[in-house]
């Protein structure tokens, strides 16, 4: 973020203004989107670096292009390190984003047309995972299972069930707006009862699960794509992982198949992401994030926020609003005003549309990448619970902002 660059401000004194707005946003506000983190400066260094120049399609020691010997470096150091983080056989660092991933996948390992199941995006899934106006559910067959009508908890005897009458060549699990545990054992266990593969989308939820504080998907599920810049802390971009035997299919879906060159800069920011995840404090900040997910739960319903499933097991929770007088466009609005950035959300049967749903969703990765903690979350519960309260008072919106960039300033990210 450390965009002080002489060069830039001369060629391009707009965007460098821009950066530098955007930099004074993220000190003076609390990001409480759960899908976003703020990286090192180590990781930031590497994605600035010459390695963007480089085209290297293909793999290490395999390459369509000649001076690659730096680039195989990096990429195998990205690739053994994802392995070594997660204890999987086979890891592919290129994908471009996580949707790229979870395509490539589909690419490698399906036929067009075949059935496959994931869970529906408005109960918690992702438009990946086979909604129609997604190209996955265009292309593939995608039977949707969704959460408990009474607990919004994943039903695994009526995901079998849906499974032994639509008997799908895959299924899908992972999510992008669930609070709870997913218990991918259980998921390996009836998709072998069907003869289904087992993949697992832990974009979310990555980061919780090299430290351990979430079950892994392995060794259950045959494939595991991820984002890196969530939970997990790295540069926008993702990974494939898988058992051996499927390899060759997912390298080779994800180039030639669905992408060009690799983004080396990113490649090699990915590494650094994975060796800082390796290191014990990474541990102790994903036991915060939960540490933090919780005691904000707990002071939103102390409050009188509704929480879908009760609270939270992870990193992120969604405040049913039905009951607050407000939508979840209209919350994501009001606590913009109070620097408080969250997205709003769809709850599980919402009877809304996606555009202005019931609901929000609120993570704490990156505020506690901040250093932020116990009390902290309970200050910024009351605040999400004051500002939808009195909506309608510009006054007292006031006063909460100054409140939240008052305490924004013992937390300074970026400088
Ligand atoms: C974020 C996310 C993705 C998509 O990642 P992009 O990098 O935005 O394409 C895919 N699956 C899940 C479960 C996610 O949470």
């Amino acid at each position: 973020m450390d965009v002080c660059k002489k060069e830039l401000i001369e060629n391009d004194k707009i965007i460098y203004d821009l950066i530098e707005a955007e930099k004074k946003r993220l000190n003076e506000g609390l990001e409480l989107i759960a899908s976003e983190n703020f990286v090192s400066r180590a990781v930031l260094d590497a994605i600035g670096s010459t390695l963007i120049n480089k085209y290297s399609e293909g793999y290490p020691g395999r390459r369509y292009y000649g001076g690659n010997e730096v680039i195989d470096e990096v990429e195998q150091l990205a690739i053994d390190r994802a392995k070594e983080l997660f204890g999987c056989d086979h890891a592919n660092v290129q994908p471009y984003s996580g949707s790229i991933a979870n395509l490539a996948v589909y690419n490698g390992v399906l036929d067009m047309g075949d059935k496959v199941m994931g869970l529906n995006l408005a109960h918690g899934g992702h438009l990946t995972h086979g909604h129609p106006i997604n190209y996955s559910g265009k292309v593939y067959n995608f039977a949707q299972y969704g959460v408990d009508k009474e607990t919004h908890l994943i039903d695994y005897d009526e995901v079998l069930k849906i499974a032994k009458k639509e008997k799908p060549k895959m299924i899908l699990s992972g999510a992008t707006a669930y609070p709870r545990i997913i218990d991918f054992k259980r998921f390996h266990e009836l998709a072998e009862e069907v003869g289904a593969m087992c993949m697992a989308d832990v974009s979310h939820i990555a980061g919780l699960i090299i430290a351990g504080i979430h079950p892994s998907p392995f060794p259950h599920a045959e494939i595991v794509t991820s984002t890196t810049h969530k939970t997990l802390r790295g540069p926008r971009g993702a990974i494939i992982m898988c058992k051996s035997k499927f390899a060759k299919d997912i390298d080779r879906a994800v180039f030639p198949g669905m992408q060009g060159g690799p983004h080396n800069h990113l490649t090699a920011a990915k590494a650094v992401a994975f060796k800082e995840a390796q290191l014990p404090e990474f541990k102790t900040y994903a036991a915060q994030i939960v540490k933090n997910a919780k005691a904000l739960a707990e002071e939103l319903m102390t409050q009188g926020m509704e929480l879908i499933t009760g609270g939270t097991d992870n990193h992120l929770m969604l405040i049913d609003l039905t009951n607050s007088g407000i939508t979840g466009k209209d919350a994501e609005n009001v606590l913009g005003k109070v620097r408080i950035t969250v997205n709003k959300n769809m709850i599980p049967y919402d009877p809304r549309t996606p555009f202005n749903p019931s609901g929000i969703r609120i993570g704490t990765p990156a505020i506690t990448t901040r250093g932020m903690k116990e009390s902290e979350m309970k200050a910024i519960g009351v605040w999400i619970a004051d500002a939808i309260k009195h909506h309608d008072s510009e006054h007292k919106l006031e006063s909460i902002r100054s409140e939240v960039c008052e305490m924004c300033k013992g937390f300074i990210l970026y400088d």
